[in-house]
């Protein structure tokens, strides 16, 4: 399988006024390289600041990267303008968190998921892009459809509504979806229906996802790779069972701790790491930007950023602790 997307090296730093005379570089994506072939899902996750969302704005080419490179099925379109990206801008789609703010209120089921075939001319009569909306809102479970075309988005539960979110994603048949923390926000009956919604369409139609998440647990059971980010950088990639049943790294171990043990029998372990409040990527620590929080820190964590370095097969992770850098 070869790759459909292609991160190299990416940095996304933003500029923010500090006072009147100066400014600093606020690094988002600082040195940050992924790939997803065709059909695969990668999950990035991390707390909010880790530049998880960045990452995504930036595959999507809403954001132009400080440097780096962005390569889609072949071509670099880092630098491309916005009106020579209309045929990237069909391929590729986005899943937002919140479906409530992201659907136009005013605007009907028929419409909202209409709207992309009409910016992308697709469908030459109202009758034709009606025929594909029902059939993007069968895809997505909101049946019989006929009942879903004149309801407005207040009328629907936030899980009808992000299946309506995915609806509009998949009419245009794309081979990339970014979905950012497209559970966060609807109702925990509901989220792993709109999990296993996605996996299904991914399977059908051959889509490449970035998931992006805070949650370990559902990247562990939606995913084919895992990558961890913290502050703006990965600091352990592997395959999610692999991250989640031997983490390397104290960032990714802390992470796995605080999820709910949902087994009272396991729900007092040992905790391995104390992790504090996140920093702010406004004034990243020097070294490895996790030092202040570790407890393992040691001397040279503070002086020297630690590589990301394959442990042991398919394994990655950037720590000190770790012989090979
Ligand atoms: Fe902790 Fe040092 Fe590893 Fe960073 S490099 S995670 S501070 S032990």
């Amino acid at each position: 399988m070869t790759e459909l997307l292609k991160l190299q090296d990416v940095r996304m730093y933003f500029r923010v006024r500090k006072g009147f005379f100066r400014s600093v570089d606020v690094k988002a994506v600082d040195g940050v390289s992924i790939s997803l072939k065709r059909g695969e899902t990668l999950a990035l996750v991390g707390e909010s600041g880790s530049g998880k969302t960045t990452l995504a704005r930036v595959s999507l080419r809403l954001l132009k990267p400080t440097s780096g490179r962005v390569l889609f099925d072949g071509k670099d379109i880092t630098e491309t303008p916005e009106k020579e990206l209309r045929w990237f801008r069909r391929r590729a789609q986005a899943i937002f968190q919140d479906p409530y703010s992201s659907l136009d209120p005013f605007m009907t089921v028929r419409q909202l998921v209409e709207e992309p075939l009409i910016l992308h001319k697709i469908g030459s009569t109202s009758d034709e892009r009606l025929e594909l909306v029902i059939r993007a809102l069968e895809d997505v479970k909101l049946t019989p459809a006929e009942e879903f075309l004149g309801k407005y988005p207040h009328m629907l539960s936030g899980g009808q509504r992000q299946r309506v979110g995915i609806a509009r994603a998949l009419i245009l048949r794309p081979e990339y979806i970014a979905a950012d923390e497209p559970v966060s926000m609807i109702d925990a009956s509901s989220r792993a229906e709109i999990l296993y919604l996605m996996r299904e369409l991914q399977e059908k139609h051959d889509i490449a996802f970035l998931y992006i998440t805070h949650d370990i647990a559902t990247a562990r059971h939606f995913s084919d790779k895992l990558a961890v980010m913290h502050l703006g950088k990965i600091v352990e990639f592997s395959e999610p069972v692999e991250v989640v049943e031997n983490p390397l790294h104290p960032y990714t171990q802390a992470l796995i701790d605080a999820v709910p043990e949902p087994d009272p029998a396991n729900r007092f372990r040992e905790r391995r790491s104390v992790m504090g409040e996140p920093l702010s990527p406004a004034n990243p620590p020097s070294g490895c930007n996790f030092h202040p929080r570790c407890p393992y820190a040691m001397e040279k964590c503070s002086k020297q950023t630690p590589p990301l370095i394959e442990i042991k097969q398919g394994h990655y992770v950037a720590c000190h602790l770790y012989p090979g850098e």
